[in-house]
């Protein structure tokens, strides 16, 4: 049987043919949205802090489909959607971002558009309430992709953010962690909390696929506890963290940043969908599956391809998401499985 994007590809290839652009007719949107990866088992859950996330993921969600079907462009919708997560002390980004070892905030956040290529981001700041709605204005209103620690504050405010005080990000369930990773790192000499389990989960990201059939991937985070030294992860990186290009994928990543830095695990993704025809699940697996678990990094990624085909896929033991596919059906997970 055809599914709605069989039904999308074969129009398209028919339209293709006429000489006419599908884009033009195209109207079905999907998001896909992740509030982190790694150690989330469900004997450390309460009831009451698991139905905590899954409101909110949904919350996420319904809101940005909503905004995708009344034909905002995706980037608004990437942006809205992560701005109800950054302001969730639930997850490591906006308010709930987790702390430096010298017990602040420094928040990453960037941005991608598929079909234009443009990109934005923020790195370490501290003051921007949203880093995700920076990471737009850096892409939209400057020449520059990524801007760096008080200069990106002074663009911030020139573009009418009024800055914040640092500890309005500020949760005591992020700053216990803190001290334990401070301990941790004092004992074993190490510069940071060296592999996190509990302690970083929550970096936020969202991916869609707008009514013009435009990819669009955001991500924004506090980072890793106790990091220091001004480190900078993968979330502000394009192609490690963050990618979007219309002929392949778009994707948001979360984990430990270092490694997918190194192994330039979004764009890779789409790269190998590209390059060599794999389908995105195949390349999306390979990366996160095999490429990364040999590597010893661990996390995951969301991402959309230009047919609308979703994937959320994590070697930890669980990650935070939500989607709304093609023919609108919501699915919600933590655990391995979906919930539903
Ligand atoms: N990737 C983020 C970083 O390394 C952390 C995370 O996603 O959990 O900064």
């Amino acid at each position: 049987m055809l599914n709605n994007v069989s039904i999308k590809s074969l129009l398209a290839a028919s339209l293709c043919a006429m000489g006419l652009s599908f884009q033009a007719l195209a109207a079905d949107v999907a998001i896909v949205i992740h509030g982190g990866a790694g150690t989330i088992l469900k004997k450390n859950m309460t009831p009451e802090r698991e139905k905590a996330y899954v409101e909110k993921l949904t919350e996420a969600v319904k809101k940005g489909y909503a905004l995708l079907q009344s034909g905002v462009d995706g980037e608004t919708a990437v942006v809205e959607t992560i701005q109800v997560l950054e302001q969730s002390p639930l997850f490591n980004a906006g308010i709930g971002a987790v702390y430096t070892f010298d017990g602040e905030h420094e928040l990453d956040a960037s941005m991608m558009h598929g079909g234009t290529l443009n990109a934005g981001a923020v790195a370490g700041v501290k003051t921007i309430a949203s880093p995700i709605a920076a990471a737009q204005a850096v892409m939209e209103h400057s020449p520059h992709v990524m801007l760096s620690g008080e200069g990106a504050e002074e663009f911030a405010l020139s573009r009418g953010m009024e800055p914040v005080d640092n500890h309005i990000f500020d949760t005591e369930r992020r700053y216990k962690a803190l001290e334990k990773a401070r301990e941790r790192i004092l004992k074993a000499g190490i510069a940071y909390g060296g592999q996190q389990g509990n302690e970083r989960i929550g970096t936020v990201g969202a991916v869609v696929i707008d009514k013009q059939g435009n990819l669009v991937a955001g991500t924004s985070t506090g980072g890793m506890t106790a990091k220091r030294y001004g480190r900078i992860g993968d979330s502000p990186v394009i192609g490690a963290g963050t990618w979007a290009d219309n002929s392949s994928c778009a994707v948001s990543a979360t984990g430990h940043g270092e490694y997918f830095i190194r192994y330039h695990v979004a764009a890779d993704i789409c790269s190998r969908m590209k390059y060599t025809g794999v389908s995105l699940d195949e390349a999306a697996n390979t990366v996160i599956n095999d490429v990364l678990v040999e590597a010893g990094g661990d996390g995951g990624i969301i991402a959309i391809d230009h047919d609308g085909n979703i994937a959320a896929v994590f070697n930890s033991a669980g990650m935070y998401r939500a989607q709304i596919d093609t023919d609108g059906k919501v699915k919600v997970g933590i655990y391995k499985d979906w919930i539903e």
